[in-house]
């Protein structure tokens, strides 16, 4: 793969290095948000993308699921917040603050610390308690925690401000832990930038798969237009051992939202899908991780959420109409008609499981009433899971539904705040569901804390 835009972290230069990008003669700083003197920063240059399915070529590698490797499917594994990872033998759980081990099987659920005589309260050293030392954050600041290769890994972003808040540096930082808590590593550097503005939102999106990390972020700032502004709106990659530097496999198509778009990784594959501001839907692209190319299925512009791959196969919602279609043979069918779902729920989202489409839903009266409806691979609507009764001052933090495991994931926020507390995340309350014992509808979640 051809080495694309790189940031060198920590420092004033942004050297991009996408193919033929021009040279600007604005003396701004890369890594910084102040403007860039009314002169837009231009795309950088991505792999090749090929739109005829006839020529996509072929994958060679092993495309079965691997566990040390590949990326974990959960809802909420991609963008900020999501708070479980699939370990080896158990789950482990970050409630904003505290890093816990949980094991439904033996009903164990406890701080990940071995600490003898430890109190595992919060300043005390606790080897549980997660937060970067540079400053006093919590989990609102945490953009993910997953698993791989034997290890946690979490994502937080930084923000160090001087006394006056005036001006400050804010980091995305990869974290390693080891699985009994005890060693943690800053792995790397995501992007580090200076801003005036504390209150400079960021939003990423982001998946781990098979030795990348998969991201791309937006620096959004009020009356920001410089679209690829300070590496913004590019989807990267970068190893997951902490060597060599991010290589870029796209610019984001102009004008899209970054906002709620999921990547998902599967066998050489990464799927992703950028949908426009203006009517929500977007093309459906992926990555072929063994020819480098970006190829484009022939399939029609959708919302940016309502797609899914399940072994190399394509599942998208066009209207009320599920289809499947399959990259290969460039051969599209008719899955299932939600036309009588739609009417009795909202239909959201669609999620995959390994041997079911999971589609989320509401009431039309109540938001709060939710749950997933599950499809079979053959169409069929096996049943409607629904989720635990939430308070209405409740935050629904996310529903964490790993693939191939036993188990589905409910976590929500009984801090009645606004949502922009320090604290938030500590108040989380987790329920599980064990998906053997629940064929039926109305299938019991379990409080977990
Ligand atoms: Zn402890």
């Amino acid at each position: 793969m051809k080495k694309s835009l790189f940031f060198i972290v920590f420092c004033a230069m942004l050297l991009c290095a996408c193919g033929d990008t021009q040279e600007t003669e604005t003396t701004w700083k890369a890594d910084s948000l102040a403007d860039n003197n009314g002169k837009l920063t231009p795309p950088p240059n991505g792999v090749p993308i090929i739109t005829d399915p006839d020529q996509f070529q072929p994958v060679t590698e092993d495309q079965s699921y691997h566990f040390e490797t590949d990326w974990q499917n959960y809802l909420g594994k991609t963008g900020s917040n999501s708070f479980l990872a699939v370990g080896e033998d158990s789950y482990y759980y970050y409630n904003g603050v505290f890093l816990y081990v949980f094991d439904p099987k033996e009903k164990r659920y406890a701080k990940l610390c071995n600490k003898p005589e430890c109190t595992h309260e919060i300043n005390v050293g606790c080897n549980a308690e997660l937060r970067p030392a540079e400053s006093n954050i919590t989990g609102q600041n945490l953009f993910g925690i997953f698993y791989y290769n034997k290890n946690i890994y979490l994502i937080f972003e930084i923000p160090v401000f001087g006394d006056s808040d005036a001006e400050g540096h804010v980091t995305l930082r990869l974290y390693r832990i080891s699985p009994d808590g005890t060693e943690r590593t800053a792995v790397r550097d995501l992007v580090s930038f200076y801003t005036t503005e504390k209150e400079t939102a960021v939003s990423y999106t982001f998946i781990q798969h098979r030795g990348y990390l998969y991201y791309a972020y937006v620096f959004q700032k009020e009356g920001q237009n410089d679209f690829y502004m300070g590496g913004s709106n590019v989807l990267y990659r970068v190893p997951m051992d902490g060597s060599g530097e991010p290589e870029c496999i796209m610019p984001i198509p102009e004008d899209s939202d970054l906002t709620g778009t999921k990547l998902y990784g599967e066998g050489s594959y990464i799927y992703f899908c950028f949908s426009n501001r203006t009517d929500c839907m977007g093309e459906v692209y992926r990555f072929n991780t063994e020819s480098d190319q970006v190829e484009k299925p022939d399939i029609p512009r959708i919302g940016n959420s309502l797609f899914c791959p399940i072994s190399g196969t394509i599942y998208y919602q066009d209207g009320n109409v599920l289809y499947r279609y399959d990259p290969v043979t460039n051969e599209r069918k008719v899955l299932t008609d939600l036309s009588g779902e739609a009417k009795k729920r909202k239909l959201g989202y669609l999620v995959p499981n390994t041997d079911a489409i999971l589609l989320y839903a509401w009431e039309y009266d109540d938001m709060r009433d939710s749950g997933f409806l599950e499809i079979g691979l053959d169409g069929r609507i096996k049943r409607y899971i629904q989720h635990p009764d939430w308070e209405e001052n409740d935050i629904l933090v996310g529903v964490e539904y790993p693939a191939g495991t036993e188990y589905m994931f409910f976590i929500c926020n009984d801090d009645s705040g606004d949502g922009t507390s320090d604290q938030m995340g500590i108040g989380n309350t987790l329920y599980y569901l064990e998906l053997s014992k629940s064929d039926g509808e109305n299938p019991r979640f379990i409080q977990a804390n």
